[in-house]
């Protein structure tokens, strides 16, 4: 893809999930609830789970405020963990914070990644990296808490 067209597109989505964030609820009785917030930005998010009884992400909820690539990470993230293990989830923060990092992804993760993948334009702006993955070090937390 033409790197114009990925900015685009980048563009695009971001505002698209900044303007008409998904999932942007609270749950109530969720067995995972977890909040971060990116002192570099004022970007926070609440985040909120619950599991079935195989342990796999029923219903996911979000409330955040902050900027267009903190809420619209959160939005996007909430549609890619619904329906997968909390293993599953927790290898997905992974690959998105190599990516992140600069790494260079194989065919396997960026097709595990979808349609994440256009956030790697925010690597453009280092400075809002963190903005970026806000909201999947807070899923970490709520998974490693799920995991004690
Ligand atoms: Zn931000």
């Amino acid at each position: 893809m033409a790197s114009e067209s990925l900015d685009s597109l980048y563009q695009e989505m971001v505002l698209d999930h900044y303007k008409k964030p998904r999932n942007f609820r609270l749950l109530e009785n969720a067995d995972i609830h977890s909040e971060g917030f990116n002192p570099f930005c004022g970007d926070r998010v609440v985040l909120t789970a619950k599991l079935d009884q195989q342990g796999i992400i029923s219903e996911v909820g979000f409330k955040g405020e902050g900027c267009a690539i903190s809420q619209s990470s959160a939005s996007m993230m909430t549609e890619a963990i619904q329906n997968r293990t909390l293993a599953e989830a927790k290898e997905l923060v992974t690959v998105f914070k190599e990516m992140m990092q600069g790494k260079m992804l194989d065919q396997k993760e960026e097709d595990g990644l979808g349609s994440l993948v256009i956030l790697q334009g925010v690597r453009e702006y280092p400075v809002r990296i963190k903005c970026a993955l806000l909201t999947w070090s807070t899923l970490q937390d709520a998974i490693l808490e799920q995991e004690k």
